[in-house]
C-alpha cells in the first residue's frame, strides 16, 4: 500500500524546489522542465548513460538499475559527483531518475532536516517525491489531468481503460513514469487511495497485463518514447577526456581504445578536415 512521505514536509519540498529553480535554472522559472532535467543534471554532475540490461529477452530480468549516484569523486583536480543513468530504461525512467538523483545531488535532506529535525522520513521516498513535485508542478498537473479527465468522464465515473489513456497522456507531457503519474493523481486527489491497488496491482500477473495495455495505448496515441528505451551510450566530455589521456599518455592505448569502442566514438573527433573556420554573422561572433 502506498503511502508516501509525511505531509507536513511537502511544504518544505515545496519550498526548496522555488530556491533550486531560482538558483540553478531562473531561465526556466515557470515551465515544466521535463527533459530540460537531463541537461541540468549534465551541468551539475558528470552523467554516463548506459544500456545495463537493454537485449534481456525475459521482461522479469529487465532493468531494475535505474541509475545512481557516485559520491564525489577526485577528477582531474576537481571534486566531481558521477551519475549513471540506464538508458535501457524509456526516457520518462530516465527524467524521473535524473530528478531524483539532483534532489540527491542539491541535498534536499540536510534543507529538509535543518527545517523540520524532528519529522523522520526515508530519504529515497523524499527525493522520489521531490522529484514528483519538480517534475509534475501541482497547478500545471491540476490542469492537464482535469482537461483530460473531461473527455473520459461519463456519467461522473471513468473505466481503467479510459484511466489508463488519460495517464498515458500524462505521462506524455510530464515524460513521468507510469507509477509516478499514478501517484500524483492519488496525491492531488484525482483518484482514491483504493484505486491505487487497482492501477499499480501487487499481482505481477496483473501487472504485466496493465503494463502491456499501456504500451498499447501508448502506440495508439503515438508515444513511442514511452515504449522505447533509447539505449543511449554517452558520457559527457569523454571524447575530449579520451583525447586527452591518449595526447598525455596517462591511460594505456589499449584501455583508451575499449572505451572508445564500449562508447562508439571515433578516434579522432576533431580532425583536420573539420577545424576549418565557418564564416559568421553579426550575431555570431558576439
Ligand atoms: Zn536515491
Amino acid at each position: 500500500m502506498y503511502e508516501g512521505i509525511d505531509k507536513q514536509l511537502i511544504p518544505l519540498i515545496k519550498n526548496f524546489i522555488e530556491k533550486v529553480r531560482s538558483e540553478h535554472l531562473p531561465q526556466l522559472a515557470n515551465i515544466i522542465p521535463a527533459d530540460a532535467v537531463l541537461r541540468i543534471l549534465e551541468q551539475e554532475a558528470v552523467v554516463i548513460y548506459f544500456p545495463e540490461g537493454l537485449n534481456s529477452a525475459d521482461s522479469e530480468e529487465k532493468p531494475k538499475n535505474n541509475g545512481f549516484l557516485f559520491d564525489a569523486i577526485d577528477f582531474a583536480g576537481e571534486k566531481k559527483h558521477f551519475v549513471y543513468i540506464n538508458s535501457a530504461q524509456t526516457i520518462d525512467k530516465q527524467i524521473f531518475t535524473a530528478a531524483h538523483e539532483l534532489g540527491h545531488l542539491w541535498q534536499l535532506n540536510v534543507y529538509i532536516s535543518e527545517r523540520a529535525p524532528d519529522i523522520e522520513y526515508n530519504e529515497e521516498d523524499l527525493m522520489s517525491r521531490f522529484a514528483a513535485e519538480f517534475l509534475m508542478p501541482e497547478k500545471e498537473f491540476i490542469d492537464y489531468a482535469s482537461e483530460f479527465g473531461s473527455d473520459y468522464l461519463k456519467d461522473g465515473k471513468i473505466s481503467l481503460f479510459s484511466m489508463l489513456c488519460i495517464i498515458s497522456k500524462l505521462m506524455n507531457i510530464f515524460l513521468c513514469p507510469y507509477k509516478a503519474v499514478v501517484r500524483r493523481l492519488y496525491e492531488l486527489d484525482f483518484i482514491s487511495h483504493e484505486a491505487i491497488d487497482f492501477l499499480i496491482p501487487t499481482k505481477q500477473e496483473d501487472k504485466l497485463v496493465l503494463m502491456d495495455k499501456i504500451k498499447e495505448i501508448n502506440i495508439e496515441f503515438g508515444y513511442e518514447r514511452l515504449n522505447n528505451p533509447d539505449g543511449k551510450k554517452w558520457m559527457s566530455g569523454l571524447a575530449d577526456m579520451l583525447d586527452l589521456a591518449e595526447k598525455e599518455g596517462c591511460v594505456s592505448k589499449a584501455k583508451i581504445a575499449y572505451l572508445r569502442r564500449t562508447f562508439s566514438l571515433p578516434e579522432n573527433l576533431q580532425n583536420k578536415r573539420f577545424s576549418a573556420s565557418i564564416p559568421l554573422g553579426e550575431k555570431g561572433d558576439k
